[in-house]
């Protein structure tokens, strides 16, 4: 009988010690993030009323590696390197001559790739004299990894749940209040902008979009006490989760493999990114060929069939204006249970590398994530979050693909998280009750019609 090795494993001694920062290889200087009010390109010190100057430096530094400082590393040992997979029993299943490989994130206390960021960024708040952290959650996949690391450096931590994730999800909220964070339904009645969407509209059940503005304004007006934090889009939080990719380098160098296709699921782009920056920058400035493929939900689709313009980041306009894909800032998907891909716009330097066609967008609908999902547990033993299971789609279907041409393609994706508290999904699904949502161009217009024209 063969044996086989399912992981593949990194030195816990050869722990990547640096975020590799995807800026200074870009083949165009990213577009510069603009004020809010005049649309001139904004100063960074602009950004200090929200972030500490470490991160502001990481925004916009063009440095090619940052170092990641003891005290982060120290936590980041607490579960990484994680553990690389070759999917044996899947490419089984799928009779597939492809290679199918696997970087496992759900294996972090949270759950997901997210506390890669969440660490880094109290951190560098707690150093600079901050007490607390703002910060909003639509899933609770943020809010829980947030929760965790402000636990780890004793700092405070308020999260504006989206009400519907609130009241969906109940074990989510008590996860988070177990590490100590306080979680407020959004809107609500603490914040100027929650009481103005409530008189508005007392049945809200919220958005990321004014979940965000809610936790901004509390950082704002605490007198530099609090600042916010945001768990995806930006660049200096797509520069943390590139730990993923590093070690994924050294563990596929390990067994003498390459990726012919590199696949991550997008809400905001930072697993993806984190996976894929890394090789993007063998593609970039070694002319290596691969195909990365960024997966989005149909009922979201913001790089597919989104437009290419300024927006804010928010509902209420305050945050800088970003050039990237947008389906406007007010777009208000259908309720998916991906929630982590329920946000309107995407990362720049992601929006950045599909404009240059280095990064292929692509779509999928629910129902075939959910049936990839089942395989994959079934293959693999891991129910993943519905987000991940995007991912798991696509490199399916490439592998399906490679068994009709014959060839035997190596194919990489992101696992960016575990789906145990998102078995509601998998029960619409096994009942058959899972809808899938084409959106109509009239939907998508009425999103557009709120991007800003600058
Ligand atoms: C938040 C989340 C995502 C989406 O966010 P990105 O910034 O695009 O990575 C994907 N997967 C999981 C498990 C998440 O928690």
């Amino acid at each position: 009988m063969k044996e086989y090795y399912y992981n593949i494993l990194l030195d816990p001694a050869k722990l990547p010690d640096a975020w590799y920062n995807i800026n200074s290889d870009l083949p165009s200087p990213l577009p510069p993030p603009l004020h809010p009010a005049t649309h001139q390109p904004i100063e960074p010190s602009a950004l200090q009323a929200i972030f500490p100057n470490a991160l502001i430096e990481q925004e916009v530094s063009n440095q090619p590696y940052i170092s990641i400082p003891g005290e982060i590393m120290d936590i980041y040992r607490l579960w990484r390197p994680t553990p690389l997979r070759r999917a044996y029993r899947l490419e089984k299943a799928l009779d597939t001559p492809a290679k199918i490989f696997y970087k496992n994130e759900s294996v972090s206390p949270s759950g997901s790739h997210k506390l890669n960021t969440a660490v880094a960024q109290a951190y560098y708040n707690q150093k600079e004299g901050i007490h607390g952290l703002t910060t909003e959650t639509g899933a609770g996949q943020w809010g829980t990894a947030l929760s965790i690391a402000c636990s780890m450096f004793d700092m405070s931590c308020i999260v504006y749940m989206v009400k519907i994730s609130f009241k969906q999800k109940p074990y989510r909220r008590t996860l988070m209040q177990s590490y100590g964070a306080k979680v407020i339904a959004s809107p609500s009645d603490t914040t100027d902008f929650g009481n103005q969407i409530l008189t508005q509209d007392p049945e809200s059940t919220g958005s990321l979009g004014i979940a965000i503005s809610e936790a901004i304004e509390v950082a704002v007006k605490s007198e530099g006490k609090m600042k916010y934090t945001l768990g995806s889009v930006l660049n200096h939080v797509l520069l943390h989760q590139t730990i993923i990719g590093e070690e994924a380098k050294l563990q596929m160098d390990s067994v003498g493999e390459y990726p012919d296709i590199v696949i991550g699921c997008v809400g905001g782009g930072s697993n993806f990114a984190g996976l894929a920056f890394p090789y993007a920058q063998d593609v970039l400035k070694k002319g290596k060929k691969i195909t990365f493929l960024a997966v989005e939900p149909a009922a979201c689709p913001t790089m597919t069939r989104g437009l290419y313009a300024y927006d804010f980041g928010d509902t209420a306009g305050m945050t800088p204006l970003l050039k990237q894909y947008t389906l406007g800032h007010n777009f208000m998907p259908p309720g998916i249970h991906a929630g982590g891909l329920r946000y309107h716009g995407v990362a720049a330097q992601v929006a950045h590398l599909i404009r240059h066609n280095i990064i292929t967008p692509i779509s999928v609908l629910q129902n075939p994530v959910f049936e990839a999902n089942i395989l994959f547990a079934k293959c693999e033993g891991i129910i993943s979050a519905p987000e991940s299971g995007h991912a798991i789609r696509i490199a399916i279907d490439e592998a399906l693909k490679c068994k009709e041409t014959g060839e035997a393609k190596t194919i990489l994706f992101n696992l960016s998280g575990h789906g145990h508290f998102d078995m509601s999904a998998y029960e619409a699904y096994l009942n058959n009750d899972l809808p899938d949502y084409e959106l109509g161009e009239d939907i998508l217009k009425s999103g557009f019609d709120s991007i800003p024209k600058v």
